[in-house]
């Protein structure tokens, strides 16, 4: 053994990379392994809401008192990746008094500030809510980025010392008698940058430790290391709009019911959701009548949803777990509470823990109690500090200063670009350079984009969490090709040429759910733009020889079936939440 034990995180969720970033602040080595982007599982792919507790007050009282407590510490260690929007449990005249009740009285006993507003009152703060609604409970309910989140974790286990691998898919786990000695690991090929291994190579890597922070996927990584893992994926779809039509977070007061959650997230607002076992966290049906339930339901609480635009929908799979035995048969009656399964009590398997369940808001609870379980097993005392130290970028940031002088930026965007990287943006936004702006839906300068190619290389989906480009309204149609242009002269053509497919694959795929509408009439806009500017429906360099007639003709072109074209669904990169 090393001189500080070594120690591989399978996983770059919030989860994972939440657990990197505390055990390498406690002095460890360590190594955390991501199949895809950070955020490439149900991190990316859930719903926004930093949850007050409020939502589990009268169900489940012991994660309700987790989520005040962390939703606490979230707003003050990540604030600028937290909006605290306030939210609101609003009762319908179909929706039961006693729950309101129960509800209110909950929230009171987790310690969760509650308020009863009137209707009036209600839609004094909120206009667009329905004028039959009867009453509602304020809570501290807030909105948070996943992503920058996550990014920032990562981040932070990487300045103090942690390996962090994106596009490294563990293949094996490796056992030696009854011990677990490390793991093996793909390195694929993408026009990200690789931190260590060239793609399409393995490597075994050797650890004291291994920690299965794989989620949803946590049982394939039970079945490399030969135990069982009972995790039971459940999916909920999300649809977002335009624009945030409401700007506190609406619940509905109601028992339990699926389509119940509006978030306001950054410019858009987010519908959701629904609670349904799947049997594989990735191969699973994404159906229209989903979407189309979320706006049915949710417009009977904020009318003006029926009218308006859908940008995109995603899907997620929540990594429930129920210890054996239990058997419940109904997904919204699982737990989401977390586990720590020590694989050495369980299994007979020394060197091997799973954390599953849990929520995205308690991530930062879970990281430390498995961070103190490994750091027990090598009688290591070190106090976990992440609780009380901020996330980079969110130091010393408690006021959103005025930046558009300061960098020649214009409002809002100076205020976004502000927003986005907290205390880092000095760093960022001071350049000499000029600093276009490239995405004008999200207001993300050059500056930004060249910080955000700097520390994850050219993988342009990684850009696009880290910045938030091409997640507006127009989904990509305007800034796609000029954040691959942003790539020159650092990679060549044909990388940029690469990442921006996998942008356009991805922006592409979330979109065919919302296709109808003005949705339809953007969508058609971006093909015709990226078929005529950049040649995407058939493109006359592919084989080799140029045929500059073709510029001209565009989308009109006959060969309409190549396999290039934006209108191809593609499955390279996971889907992220907008
Ligand atoms: C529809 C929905 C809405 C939700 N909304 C909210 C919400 O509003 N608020 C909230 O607090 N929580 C919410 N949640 C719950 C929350 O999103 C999850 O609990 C949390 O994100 C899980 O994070 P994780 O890191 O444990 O898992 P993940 O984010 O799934 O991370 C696991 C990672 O492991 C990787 N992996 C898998 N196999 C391998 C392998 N072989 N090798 C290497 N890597 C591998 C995956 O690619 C993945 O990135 C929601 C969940 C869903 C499904």
């Amino acid at each position: 053994m090393a001189d500080s034990p070594e120690v591989l995180v399978i996983g770059g969720g919030s989860t994972g990379c939440g657990i990197a970033r505390d055990l390498a602040m406690r002095g460890l080595d360590v190594t955390l392994v991501e199949k895809g982007n950070l955020t490439h599982g149900t991190t990316g792919r859930m719903h926004g809401l930093l949850h007050s507790g409020g939502r589990y007050a009268v169900s489940d009282q012991a994660s309700a008192r987790e989520c005040i407590e962390e939703a606490r510490v979230l707003s003050d260690i990540a604030s600028h990746c937290v909006e605290m929007t306030g939210g609101l449990f609003v009762q319908r005249p179909e929706d039961p008094d006693e729950y309101f009740h129960e509800k209110l009285k909950g929230c009171r006993e987790c310690d969760i500030p509650a308020k009863v507003l009137s209707s009036t009152e209600a839609r004094k703060q909120e206009p667009y809510l329905a004028s039959d609604i009867q009453r509602a409970i304020e809570v501290p309910d807030g909105a948070i980025d996943p992503f920058r989140l996550c990014v920032a974790n990562a981040a932070s286990a990487e300045q103090h010392g942690a390996r962090i691998e994106t596009h490294a898919e563990v293949t094996d786990v490796l056992v030696e008698g009854s011990d677990v000695v490390g793991c093996e690991v793909r390195h694929e090929s993408g026009p990200g940058k690789r931190v260590h291994q060239s793609s399409g190579t393995t490597e075994k890597i050797r650890a004291d430790y291994v920690v299965n922070a794989t989620g949803a996927w946590a049982g394939q990584i039970g079945e490399l290391a030969g135990v069982d893992i009972e995790v039971r994926p459940s999916k909920g779809v999300m649809v977002i709009m335009n624009v945030r039509q409401v700007d506190t977070v609406i619940n509905r007061c109601r028992p339990k019911g699926d389509a119940d959650i509006i978030v306001p997230h950054e410019t858009t607002a987010i519908l959701g959701t629904t609670d349904e076992e799947v049997a594989d966290p990735e191969e699973y049906p994404e159906e229209q009548w989903e979407v189309d339930l979320m706006i049915d339901e949710l417009s009977e609480l904020v009318p003006i949803l029926k009218s308006a635009r859908t940008i995109r929908s995603f899907w997620g799979v929540r990594p429930l777990y129920e210890p054996p035995g239990t058997g419940t048969t109904d997904p919204t009656d699982i737990t989401r509470d977390f586990f720590l399964l020590d694989h050495e009590e369980r299994d007979d398997l020394r060197g091997m823990t799973s954390i599953v369940g849990g929520k995205f808001t308690t991530y930062r609870m879970m990281a430390e109690k498995i961070s103190d379980h490994v750091c027990e097993q090598f009688g290591i005392n070190t106090r976990c500090r992440t609780a009380q130290e901020s996330l980079p970028g969110s130091d010393d940031f408690d006021v959103l200063r005025e930046y558009m002088e300061e960098f020649g930026l214009r409002s809002p965007i100076g205020r976004r670009s502000v927003q986005r990287l907290g205390s880092r943006a000095d760093e960022v936004l001071k350049t000499d350079r000029p600093n276009p702006v490239i995405c004008e839906c999200e207001a993300v300068t050059r500056a930004e984009i060249q910080d955000a190619i700097g520390q994850s290389g050219s993988d342009l989906n990684a850009v696009r969490i880290r910045t938030r480009a091409s997640m507006g309204n127009c989904q990509g149609g305007i800034c796609c090709h000029r954040m691959a242009s942003e790539l020159y002269p650092d990679y060549d053509e044909s990388t940029a040429r690469a990442a921006l497919d996998e942008l356009y694959q991805e922006r592409w795929k979330g979109q065919r759910h919302a296709l109808w509408g003005e949705q339809l009439s953007q969508a058609m806009l971006n093909h015709l733009l990226h078929a005529t500017t950049m040649n995407r429906d058939s493109d006359p360099a592919h084989d080799g020889t140029v045929d500059f007639q073709a510029f001209d003709t565009g989308a009109t072109i006959k060969d309409h079936n190549s396999t290039e074209g934006s209108s191809s669904s593609g499955d390279e990169e996971g889907e992220h939440a907008n």
